[in-house]
């Protein structure tokens, strides 16, 4: 029985990749946003989920900018460094471009007999009868609406902007993220030559990137920027993961701040356990229909909301400082990070969430 996936976002397309690759059959419905690329973003991926990703899903190897290294800065202190992550010069994680991941996996999924393209996405059930199971990846569409209005919502209040620096020649693998008083910073290397810039700005629209971008900079001898964009940010948390055959999946199920870059990583997860419930039903000769929604619902719901609860708390704890006009929370972190184990299990979560 066929697949249905809606949505041709990065979600969309490696999940389709994924069920493709162990012999499924998958019709994806497009919509017109999913062929805009913004050029101005991109993404980081765990070191765990590269390997997953690379092996089950599809080789990104070429995409790929390795990070060995974050320091982590407090405006409140200074600018001082109140945290760092590395692993005896190890890859903690990679950073790559939205446009170049969708890119080759739309190139990828175009050569699949087993995969169609659809773009007359028209929103009657009837049209969905003939599919097992559909899986909607997109936040704003029919169904999205209709079956999964039902979230735990939060505004920030907050714009995220995106940005990408060419610099000067540098030996760039350091990540570095600085809590400013506007909100986080984030100054993420994609080659020895350019650096990607995210930064989360609480309350204002218009402001002069470039100018604030410049205020904290310390490290490149940057030559121009590149375009810029920006995305209100919110983030969500779906209650109910399922409406009879329909699943819903990715940004849909959990939308999170991107201080800690971590929203994709969570998706990758999913599309793990969701993959190893379908390899469960093919190894025991059965269907792949609604019957998954639940197990998938069961395993990942409370792991998702644990994890972006946590990341949520993050934001709140340096905000917290920030309204409170002192510098405690950064110096207490600043002595966290400099216990062995503490220091460690932050590292283990970021790039596994809560798996054991
Ligand atoms: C500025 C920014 C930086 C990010 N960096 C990382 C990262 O380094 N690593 C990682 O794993 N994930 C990151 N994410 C989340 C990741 O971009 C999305 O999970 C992923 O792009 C979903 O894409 P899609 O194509 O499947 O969904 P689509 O439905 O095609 O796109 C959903 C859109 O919503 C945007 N979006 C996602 N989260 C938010 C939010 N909280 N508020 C407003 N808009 C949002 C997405 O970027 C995307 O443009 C980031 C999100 C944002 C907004």
């Amino acid at each position: 029985m066929k697949l249905c996936i809606l949505g041709g976002g990065l979600t969309g397309l490696s999940l389709a990749k994924s069920l493709v690759k162990k012999g499924l059959s998958v019709d994806i419905f497009l919509s017109k946003k999913n062929l805009d690329f913004d050029s101005s973003r991109t993404i980081g991926i765990s070191n765990d989920n590269l390997i997953y990703f690379n092996k089950e899903i599809l080789d990104i190897k070429k995409l790929l900018w390795d990070i060995k290294k974050i320091e982590i800065y407090s405006d409140n202190l200074k600018s001082e460094k109140i945290l760092n992550f590395e692993n005896n010069n190890k890859t903690l994680f990679a950073i790559l471009r939205n446009y170049e991941l969708q890119s080759k996996l739309l190139t990828s999924l175009k050569k699949e007999k087993l995969c169609k393209f659809r773009n007359n996405f028209n929103y009657q059930l009837s049209s969905f009868k003939n599919y097992g199971l559909i899986i909607n990846c997109e936040n704003n569409n029919y169904f999205s609406k209709k079956y999964f209005a039902r979230r735990l919502k939060k505004k920030y209040d907050s714009f995220a902007y995106t940005t990408i620096l060419k610099h000067k020649k540098i030996t760039n693998n350091v990540a570095s993220q600085i809590f400013t008083k506007n909100g986080p910073l984030a100054f993420l290397p994609i080659s020895e030559l350019k650096t990607s810039v995210v930064y989360s700005i609480k309350g204002k629209k218009k402001i002069n990137l470039e100018e604030l971008i410049k205020k904290y900079n310390t490290k490149y001898s940057i030559i121009n920027f590149g375009t810029s964009n920006f995305f209100e940010l919110k983030s969500s948390n779906l209650r109910t993961y399922y409406h009879k055959n329909i699943l819903a999946f990715g940004d849909l199920l959990h939308r999170l701040h991107p201080l800690a870059g971590q929203g994709f990583n969570m998706t990758i997860r999913d599309i793990q356990d969701l993959s190893n419930l379908i390899d469960l039903k093919l190894k025991n000769g059965l269907e792949i229909d609604n019957s998954i929604c639940e197990d998938f619902q069961n395993i990942t719901r409370h792991k998702n909301y644990l994890f972006s609860s946590g990341i949520d708390f993050i934001y709140e704890f340096f905000n917290l400082e920030t309204k409170m006009n002192n510098n405690i929370i950064s110096k207490s972190v600043r002595l966290i990070g400099k216990n062995k184990f503490l220091n460690s299990t932050f590292k283990y979560i970021a790039n596994r969430g809560f798996r054991i």
